[in-house]
């Protein structure tokens, strides 16, 4: 039996009276590559802000390496391995590079710097420049790396294709996979279905703050009605 990581239990979020998030229930198994996919305003973003102790759920439960985490706040989080990297990526852009992974690292020795300097030698590079001077992609590598720094079982990925070339997309997701291959669990949210799809050991499409289909990404992506419905012409 494959032990799950991540357990995710009739969630639901509410901004007021606008329910984002209607039920939701899925498992990360430990080393596995998941990924959330649907529509704008599906939920994906209020799924994944409940899992890290952004927002708060209205109902349900999360539970994280076997521990009820529910409304734990997400800097108690990041001390037990699971780590966000934001929408928008949000890194601070008036602080040098290696400031930024240094902010990752703040509750550990710091020592896992060296180890992001490694797989991106861009910002080893540029680690005295300000982050705002890099590209966009670079900037998203930067959000990655400053996840690593702070030595994540479990990453958390909120659209990290998102308002970048394709082929930075491509250089994204081959660190994605290099990540989840090093042992990293992964929970990706993408509105990029195919490339996230693809990607990923199992998916969970989401309309309406519901999951409306889940099996293996190779499966739901060769499901021309799935496709169809929910996935549109990207
Ligand atoms: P996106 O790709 O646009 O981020 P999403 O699938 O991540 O979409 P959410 O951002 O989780 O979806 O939004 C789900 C629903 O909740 C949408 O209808 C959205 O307008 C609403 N919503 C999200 N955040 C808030 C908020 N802070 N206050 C009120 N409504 C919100």
């Amino acid at each position: 039996m494959t032990e799950d990581i991540l357990t995710v239990e009739d969630l639901a979020v509410s901004y007021g009276r606008v329910q984002a998030v209607r039920g939701v229930s899925f498992t990360v198994p430990r080393g596995a590559l998941v990924t959330l996919v649907g529509a704008n305003g599906a939920g994906k973003t209020s799924i994944i802000n409940a899992v890290s102790g952004v927002v708060r759920p209205s109902s349900g439960r999360v539970t994280f390496q076997g521990k009820d985490i529910t409304r734990a706040p997400a800097h108690k989080l990041v001390r037990q391995g699971l780590v966000q990297v934001p929408e928008g990526r949000q890194i601070l852009a008036s602080l040098t590079i290696e400031e930024n992974l240094q902010l990752g690292g703040w509750h550990t020795s710091g020592g896992r710097t060296e180890e992001v300097y490694d797989r991106f030698p861009v910002l080893r590079e540029r680690r005295r420049l300000l982050a705002g001077s890099l590209s966009g992609g670079e900037q998203q590598m930067l959000a990655i790396g400053r996840a690593l720094v702070a030595e994540p079982s479990l990453m958390l990925l909120d659209e990290p294709s998102m308002g970048l070339a394709p082929k930075v997309v491509d250089e994204v997701f081959r660190v994605i996979q290099e990540i989840r291959a090093a042992g990293t669990s992964v929970l990706l949210v993408e509105q990029n279905a195919r490339r996230a799809l693809r990607a990923a050991d199992h998916g969970y499409v989401l309309a309406s703050g519901e999951v409306a289909r889940s099996g293996p990404g190779a499966e739901l992506l060769a499901d021309d009605a799935i496709v169809a419905a929910y996935l549109g012409l990207e």
